[in-house]
């Protein structure tokens, strides 16, 4: 990507010359403070303290016509004392000071005159200030001491070298924009109907779906000038900075236009504006007040289409999201089940692949995969490759990477002990039996009892056959129990239970509570919301919206609920308990089983305990 830099000499200048001021000030005043202070005295004083022998050494300055002298310290005096007195045509002063033991022969070095002493610093330090700024504008591009500009980098067209194909399964958002594109390369099959373009487009959606990419994108497709800067880059430590910088911005693209701005991770300046009077942030709120009146300033027949990126489109401020500004919102989603293999397609052209790789099967086992983590999954596996001195990426690199970002990596020296991995063994298969023993359950694909370093011990892998955009409520219950399942079996075959059901405690409960409290799916309550869901992009977190007993009521329910699947769970694996050593005891010696063995195991007619299959 190519960047233009911005000349810019006014700052350089505006903080040499505070510097220069700075100097003179301190040179006029350092001396006076940090020099001795004198005293004048007239001849008469001077010729009685020589007497008195008070005086240490004098200096007989002709050329000033006076003599500066230096009385003996007084012990407790820390600074000689100076003396001044006017030179008078004394022929027996050489004899007194002789006389008195006054050292009168020692001169002072001569002073530098004053002019000297003020400017050599001076230049000094304006010679140093130069180079340092020299140095600096070297080091950061041009614009490292300026104030209140923008340092939006300006990308050429056509350079970023990303386009509308690098970006898969987000079709809706490419439409939108290229609509976009288009507008700015004919705005005249637009203008003649009376049609207005929209002044700003917003893109919302989780992070890593490709928000920054589609923008990139769309300066690569435009071949116009393309703006880009961060919402924190207007975030400065002076009020009114970051005002400035907008008003520097828009300044720049009025004359650029046509040109396109792009404003990433908006919601650092656009949060909404709450009238608290204490630690209100009335440098955000400037920034946000000047952006608003930029985007209401110019007219959006000249081309300038603002772009912004956030995941956090809740907490923008309404007044960015009327229409008139970003008053098109373009959703970027987590990708599909088609869009996930477009996407692993697009990234795995990049590396070095065996010849008929199945995407479609990575791209299933992916299930809430983003864009970004669909990246990193082609990635690791190319690692992965490299590791085991292979040239090209196998299927099984792309299967264990999709775990690597699920789950973390494989802990090689984790050693579970026997005892441990036997828990693990029934704790796994008990999950799996319950899954396979319901309707309505996805397959299992892979059993592992190979620690991870996300911190499971083993793990169980479901994945579904196609895209799963609704749940019922047998199939949300049939999870819940699945995931009791563990702790059932641990329960039923070696009678103690473990902590290791932790983590399926708490997604049995989430999932019991969204049942009751969001999807309006229990009998008592019916179709009513509990729940208010704040971010929705990121994690999700929800907080209740009910009266206290309604919220306890609600408590007991999920408690029920919960108990219920277990029991289920329960009442399955008690069903099957021959199944359930066979399996754990198969899964102890394998350590990893992989969906169709399983099934293969289960549908044996009879397992017999303890025998290898
Ligand atoms: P966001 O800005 O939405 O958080 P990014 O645009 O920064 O996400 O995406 C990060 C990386 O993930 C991209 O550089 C790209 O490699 C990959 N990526 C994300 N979404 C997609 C997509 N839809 N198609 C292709 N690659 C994607
Ligand atoms: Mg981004
Ligand atoms: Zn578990």
């Amino acid at each position: 990507m190519k960047e233009v830099k911005q000349p810019n000499k006014k700052g350089v200048l505006y903080f040499y010359a505070i510097a220069l001021a700075l100097i003179l000030v301190a040179n006029m005043l350092l001396p006076a403070l940090i020099a001795p202070r004198t005293e004048t005295v007239n001849y008469n004083e001077f010729v009685r303290m020589v007497e008195a022998g008070q005086v240490a050494q004098a200096e007989i300055q002709s050329e000033e016509n006076q003599i500066v002298f230096t009385a003996k310290a007084d012990g407790d005096q820390k600074m000689q004392k100076i003396y001044v007195t006017a030179l008078v045509d004394d022929a027996g002063l050489v004899d007194r000071l002789l006389t008195n033991n006054v050292a009168f022969t020692k001169l002072w070095p001569n002073t530098p005159s004053p002019l000297l002493t003020a400017l050599l610093p001076i230049l000094l330090m304006t010679a140093l200030s130069f180079w340092m700024i020299k140095s600096m504008q070297k080091r950061m591009g041009a614009g490292a001491m300026s104030f209140g500009k923008s340092n939006a980098k300006v990308y050429v067209a056509s350079e970023t070298g990303i386009h509308f194909s690098d970006v898969q399964g987000e079709d809706e958002a490419k439409e939108l924009l290229s609509e976009i594109v288009d507008f700015l390369h004919n705005p005249s099959k637009y203008t003649s109907i009376g049609a207005r373009m929209p002044k700003g487009a917003l893109l919302v959606g989780p992070p890593g779906t490709g928000k920054t990419l589609l923008a990139k994108a769309v300066a690569g497709e435009a071949n116009v000038p393309f703006f880009s800067i961060s919402g924190s880059e207007f975030v400065e430590m002076f009020v009114g900075m970051g005002a400035a910088k907008v008003r520097d911005l828009f300044k720049q693209a009025a004359e650029k236009a046509p040109c396109i701005v792009f404003i990433d991770e908006i919601d650092t300046i656009g949060k909404k504006r709450d009238g608290a009077a204490m630690g209100g942030n009335d440098e955000r709120e400037q920034t946000l007040n000047q952006l608003l009146t930029e985007m209401d300033g110019f007219d959006g027949s000249k081309g300038v289409v603002i772009l912004a990126a956030t995941n956090r489109p809740e907490s923008l401020d309404p007044a960015l999201l009327r229409p008139g500004r970003f008053d098109r919102r373009v959703p970027v989603e987590l990708p599909d089940l088609v869009g996930r293999e477009a996407i692993l397609r697009v990234h795995a052209r990049k590396v070095q692949c065996d010849p008929g790789l199945d995407f479609g099967v990575i791209a299933r086992m992916a299930a809430g995969a983003s864009g970004a983590e669909l990246a990193n999954m082609v990635n690791e596996a190319a690692l992965r490759a490299v590791r085991a001195g292979r040239s090209r990426i196998c299927q099984s690199d792309l299967e264990e990477s999709v775990e690597v970002v699920i789950a973390g990596y494989q802990k090689k020296n984790k050693i579970l002990s026997n005892k441990e991995k036997l828990i693990v063994s029934y704790h796994e298969i008990g999950h799996a039996l319950v899954a396979a023993l319901q309707t309505h359950s996805a397959p299992v694909t892979k059993i592992t009892v190979i620690p991870r370093t996300s911190g499971a011990l083993g793990y169980t892998m479901q994945v579904d056959e196609g895209e799963h955009n609704l749940m019922s409520r047998e199939e949300l219950e049939n999870k819940i129990a699945t995931l009791t399942g563990g702790r059932v079996a641990e329960e039923l075959a070696l009678h103690s239970i473990t902590t290791g059901a932790a983590n399926d405690i708490e997604q049995a409960t989430k999932l019991a509570r969204a049942l009751i409290s969001r999807y309006g799916m229990s009998d008592a309550f019916g179709m009513v919301a509990f729940e208010e869901i704040h971010n929705a992009y990121l994690g999700g977190d929800a907080s209740m919206a009910c009266a206290d007993e309604t919220a306890a009521e609600i408590d007991r329910m999920v408690v029920a609920l919960v108990q219920r699947q277990y029991d289920k769970a329960k009442a399955l694996l008690s069903e099957n308990m021959d199944k359930l050593h066979a399996l754990s005891k198969y899964l102890y010696d394998h350590e990893t089983i992989t969906g169709d063995e399983f099934m293969h195991l289960l549908e044996q007619p009879k397992l017999v305990i303890g025998q290898d299959v």
